[in-house]
């Protein structure tokens, strides 16, 4: 269900959902989402999930009583799908009250946004919607937020522009994504002596312990397999693959890749990383040079422009083009609306580019993440990087709430072991800046 349709696209040039006011079951109307009919079958994928996302629930009944979010009023902005939606509940039961939009245009499973919290969101939004849908969650008459839940910096973007009083009074920011964080560094280190734009802390996520390794690596190395054969049901084996950037993400799909049979070539700038590359048996090479045998190309530098009409025009016909990074800007998509070549859409998240001379180029999820738009999500990856969002406990003890879930006995310290190695034997067992 997650990957869409065309009969989605059907609806959705016929239905505006924007103006389209339902009712959920209880009577609630404050939120606009594709279906409300499909209610049923989201809830059944939600306590699906639920059942993958041990961390969660336990954090559900261990601080439901203490109620720690009593007060929050959460502008939540990210994507909107079955396990997220978890998250989300599980936020509105610790004491704080959401209104919720999607991140991506492309990522929302339509069906699993019903609650009797305001979402706002449905796959295939046009950046028109994806705008009101944000200013839905701002503010209303009898709520505005205090606090902003964000992935990608879009909300907080647009909060700081357009209600700049409301963002003064903010409490606290959360931010998921790389560029995000980078947006919050840029409002708060201006000039030597100009005053910070940025009203109140915010949490960056992407360094905490958890999310690179847990969230963005094995998010990465199941997700990427899951996209290729969703959207194009090719063949891996024996594909010849470049992943360019090998950061996290570039490293869970380089092994996904190889693990499958492909034959994968790495692009990095940073030294330290193309040294890894070469430590994991991958070969580093220029894109340029790799170009012409590339059957599949991944992106995942969190840049803009990594891959341009220089290499479009020395792909091989039918090399699939997919980005792994946030936005949509590492594959230069103002180069594809070139009037000599003629798009033409394969499904909902699949189109054919095909140049004068007949060779033809799949792009994926029109440049977008690929794995948020075109695969379902991880339950267990999504329990722990959310775990990590609640400032309530320390992230690295959250993790062992999840090691029920493995099966996993964690050994303890005796007391000449803890005096020994000079920690307390509860932990934390690490120095603050060990490298996980
Ligand atoms: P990272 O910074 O660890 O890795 C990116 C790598 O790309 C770096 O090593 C950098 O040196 C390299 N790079 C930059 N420009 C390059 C270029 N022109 N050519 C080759 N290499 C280049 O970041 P990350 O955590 O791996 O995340 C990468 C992107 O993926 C970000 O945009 C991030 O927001 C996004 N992300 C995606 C997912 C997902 O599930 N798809 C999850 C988390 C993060």
């Amino acid at each position: 269900s997650s990957i869409g349709s065309e009969s989605d696209d059907e609806d959705a040039s016929r239905l505006n959902t924007r103006d389209h006011v339902q009712r959920n079951s209880r009577g609630f109307a404050d939120f606009r989402v594709k279906r409300i009919s499909q209610h049923q079958f989201g809830r059944r994928e939600i306590d699906l999930v639920e059942q993958e996302m041990g961390g969660l629930m336990t954090l559900r009944k261990k601080a439901a009583a203490d109620q720690p979010l009593a007060g929050a009023r959460i502008l939540v902005c990210i994507h909107i799908n079955a396990q997220t939606a978890v998250f989300i509940e599980t936020l509105a039961q610790l004491g704080a009250t959401l209104r919720c939009c999607s991140c991506n245009i492309y990522s929302t499973q339509n069906e699993a946004t019903e609650a009797d919290i305001p979402i706002f969101a449905w796959r295939g939004e046009s950046d028109e919607d994806f705008w009101w849908c944000i200013e839905q969650c701002i503010e209303t008459e009898s709520w505005s937020a205090n606090l902003i839940l964000d992935d990608g910096g879009d909300a907080t973007n647009r909060m700081s522009k357009q209600f700049p009083a409301l963002f003064r009074q903010l409490r606290g920011i959360v931010e998921e994504s790389i560029p995000g964080v980078h947006r919050l560094y840029q409002m708060c280190s201006r000039e030597p002596g100009a005053p910070s734009l940025l009203p109140c802390p915010a949490i960056n996520l992407c360094d905490s312990v958890v999310k690179p390794r847990f969230d963005t690596y094995y998010m990465a190395r199941e997700g990427i397999i899951d996209g290729l054969k969703r959207t194009t049901d090719v063949m891996l084996a024996g594909k010849t693959v470049c992943v360019c950037g090998y950061g996290y993400v570039g490293k869970g799909c380089s092994q996904a890749l190889r693990q499958m049979g492909c034959i994968v070539f790495v692009t990095e700038v940073d030294p330290v990383c193309a040294l890894q590359a070469c430590m994991a048996g991958f070969p580093v090479v220029k894109l340029d040079d790799i170009i012409k045998k590339v059957d599949i190309l991944v992106t995942c530098t969190g840049n803009k422009n990594v891959v341009t009409m220089r290499h479009f025009e020395r792909m091989k016909s039918g090399c699939i083009l997919c980005n792994m990074g946030h936005s949509n800007t590492e594959i230069d998509m103002s180069a594809l609306q070139d009037k000599r070549l003629t798009w033409e859409r394969v499904r909902s998240t699949v189109d054919h580019i095909i140049f004068p001379d007949g060779r033809r180029i799949i792009l994926l999820a029109e440049g977008r993440l690929i794995n948020m738009s075109c695969i379902s999500f991880s339950s267990m990856v999504v329990s722990v990087t959310s775990c990590t969002e609640d400032v309530y406990l320390l992230p690295k003890k959250m993790a062992s709430l999840h090691l029920p879930t493995l099966g996993a006995q964690l050994t303890e310290l005796n007391d000449d072991q803890a005096r020994y190695l000079g920690v307390n034997k509860a932990g934390p067992f690490k120095p603050h800046n060990y490298k996980y």
